[in-house]
């Protein structure tokens, strides 16, 4: 069997943006284990796979409740829908985040209320937030960007403040604590994403949302298989399959809840390699011209503990830059280029460019490296030598 990864390995100096070719060569036969075992069994779509997965991601963060469904993005609508949210109510997201942070809103029936972002985590400015609060806010949901959690205190207490419910898109945070908590479940619900290039990718989309509130569990998995409560839960199972909720189907499949059994055995050895290759970089990294700032992990009030999900730093001239590191086979990606405010499919609710300076300012600045467990020490030395090449013409 030929891997995508034999660039990598063979010692051609191409570092693609995101691999994990060797890490899947690796658990093969574990995935193939598990994947026999759904084959066996004969249930493809909420079967006894998701419910394994289900359980062990429970156990893995903490979480009372976990519904397994197809992406991020549908457990960021069936959180806000289970949650509560009514027609028009208005949920305030970060102008900068992945567009599904504000997109979900739309789809659960709600209306996006943009806010600035801290510039040194990224995530959404209680203060900011606050400024954004009208008597129809219903919801605050902040997003977790790049290696560590938005200010959960800040937004909490505003949250308190204006009886606001709090949804975390923690898509991007598995892993991550805030005082013990996982990332999902310091507010109402949370969610993750199991999108291949995350900490915990599939193969293929997945997603899950987390919740300590039964009702909310049990509203989210109704609504995940077509608005019917009972029935086919796991979790809920129960007699009746009359249809209560217009719902969707965002079910998990059960191939890959069985990848995700197999892969969350080493999450937290990933994790500890994705926390070494970021400190390698930000050790070449720093005192090289041109790049303007290195992640900024900042101390919150409690302790948190802060995953690596991609290596994000803020450069001068980034396209040139972009397109020299292509040049040289070395893939990267811009998280995000356009603020959510400006993004067309917002453009029915009058933003204009200059609203929100922080974030427009990352949009233009900010630079995500390659950062994922295959990725040796030799590829982040590669990419900072690069790196070091454009600015200074010579080698880090
Ligand atoms: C990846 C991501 C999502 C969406 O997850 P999908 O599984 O791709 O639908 C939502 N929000 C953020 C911040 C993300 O990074």
């Amino acid at each position: 069997m030929k891997w995508g990864a034999a660039a990598l390995l063979s010692g051609n100096k191409t570092v693609p943006f995101f691999s994990q070719s060797a890490t899947f060569a690796e658990l093969w036969p574990d995935i193939c284990q598990q994947v026999d075992d759904v084959i066996r069994v004969g249930k493809y779509s909420h079967g006894h796979k998701v419910a394994e997965f289900e359980q062990a991601l429970a156990d893995y963060t903490g979480a009372t409740h976990v519904v397994a469904v197809n992406s991020g993005t549908d457990a960021l609508v069936l959180a806000l829908r289970a949650a509560g949210l009514a027609p028009g109510d208005e949920v305030i997201v970060p102008a900068f985040s992945f567009v599904a942070s504000a997109s979900s809103v739309v789809l659960a029936g709600g209306r996006p209320v943009f806010a600035d972002i801290e510039p040194d985590t990224y995530g959404l400015d209680p203060a900011a937030a606050a400024d954004a609060v009208t008597s129809t806010s219903g919801f605050v949901m902040p997003a977790h960007l790049f290696c560590q959690l938005a200010d959960l205190g800040g937004i909490g207490a505003l949250a308190r403040r204006h009886g606001l419910t709090v949804i975390e898109d923690s898509a991007e945070a598995i892993g991550m604590r805030w005082d013990g908590t996982h990332a999902g479940l310091v507010g109402r619900a949370g969610v993750l994403s199991f999108f291949p290039s995350k900490t915990l990718g599939a193969l293929g989309d997945a997603g899950a949302l987390l919740t300590h509130d039964a009702r909310v569990a049990e509203t989210a998995a109704a609504l995940r298989h077509h608005g019917r409560f009972g029935a086919t839960l796991n979790n809920f199972p129960g007699i009746s399959n009359t249809t209560t909720l217009s719902g969707m189907n965002s079910k998990m499949d059960d191939i890959q809840a069985a990848v995700l059994v197999a892969k969350l055995t080493r999450l937290e050895a990933d994790i500890k390699r994705r926390a070494l290759l970021a400190q390698a970089y930000r050790q070449r990294l720093a005192g090289i011209p041109g790049v303007l700032r290195l992640p900024t992990v900042v101390r919150r009030d409690v302790p948190t503990t802060d995953v690596f999900y991609v290596f994000v730093i803020e450069v001068e001239q980034r396209v040139e830059l972009i397109e020299y590191l292509a040049g040289e086979g070395i893939g990267t990606e811009t998280y995000y280029p356009v603020p959510l405010h400006l993004q067309p499919c917002f453009a029915g609710l009058g933003h204009r460019p200059g609203q929100f300076p922080v974030a427009e300012r990352a949009c233009r600045h900010t630079l995500a490296l390659p950062l994922y467990p295959d990725l040796g020490l030799d590829g982040v030395g590669a990419v900072c030598d690069a790196i070091a090449r454009f600015y200074t013409g010579r080698a880090a």
